[in-house]
């Protein structure tokens, strides 16, 4: 027997809700949100729709079914709540970066602090090299409300390696390939945030050359890991 094109449609929504509720605990696992000020969205493969949590509901009540469809566009296909206020922003996103599979907003606190003071994460640790490729930067201030925030990270993001973004006076927009890996660029920049903080109390922290910086990337992007 073969599956139909809706039931595989189906099918691969119902993945993608449970990904997408499931990821939500990481943020409280990392400590990377407070009260319901973070969210994670999941584009569903082979279509023009994706998975976001809904506006103010607590992480502890979250279910597959409570997780909101919507359009491209942002508008709410599917779910009986409101979808999250960043909902345009992972639009826009998704949108714009057809390679984009996963999208996570936070206002984790270390990594918050540099938006605040709209200053890049300088690449001082190999683990920064590895993972984003250099510095973590910073993108423009946006009010919520239009395509501000989204335009922003994907211009921002454009001209960078790095998963992450920290959005001037307000928190950080992380991508991915998928819903996982942009949870993981979430929880390594607010790690980085908080090491490269550290370091700077007592000194200036060391910067590392751009080609061992490229020789990092290039390593962990194509070598680290199962394969
Ligand atoms: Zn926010």
């Amino acid at each position: 027997m073969t599956l139909d094109v809706a039931d595989r449609a189906d099918s691969g929504i119902r993945a993608v809700r449970t990904q997408v509720c499931e990821l939500h605990a990481e943020l409280t696992r990392y400590g990377l949100v407070a009260w319901t000020a973070g969210n994670v969205s999941g584009r569903v493969p082979g279509t023009d729709l994706f998975v976001i949590k809904p506006s103010g509901l607590s992480y502890d009540l979250l279910t597959p079914d409570a997780m909101i469809m919507c359009d491209l566009d942002g508008n709410k296909v599917e779910g009986d709540l409101a979808p999250s206020s960043d909902t345009a922003a992972h639009a826009y996103v998704y949108r714009a970066m057809p390679h984009v599979g996963g999208v996570v907003h936070t206002h984790s606190p270390y990594a918050s602090a540099w938006a605040a003071r709209a200053e890049p994460i300088p690449c001082v640790l190999t683990a920064m090299a590895d993972e984003f490729g250099g510095e973590i930067p910073v993108g423009p201030f946006a009010l919520i409300g239009n395509d501000d925030i989204g335009r922003g990270i994907v211009t921002t993001l454009r001209v960078s390696r790095s998963p992450a973004v920290l959005m001037q006076n307000h928190g950080v927009f992380t991508i991915g390939e998928t819903p996982r890996t942009a949870v993981k660029a979430a929880v390594m920049c607010e790690d980085v945030a908080r090491t490269v903080h550290l370091a700077r109390q007592l000194g200036d922290p060391v910067p590392i050359g751009r080609e061992d910086i490229d020789r990092l990337y290039e390593r962990y992007q194509k070598v680290y890991g199962q394969r």
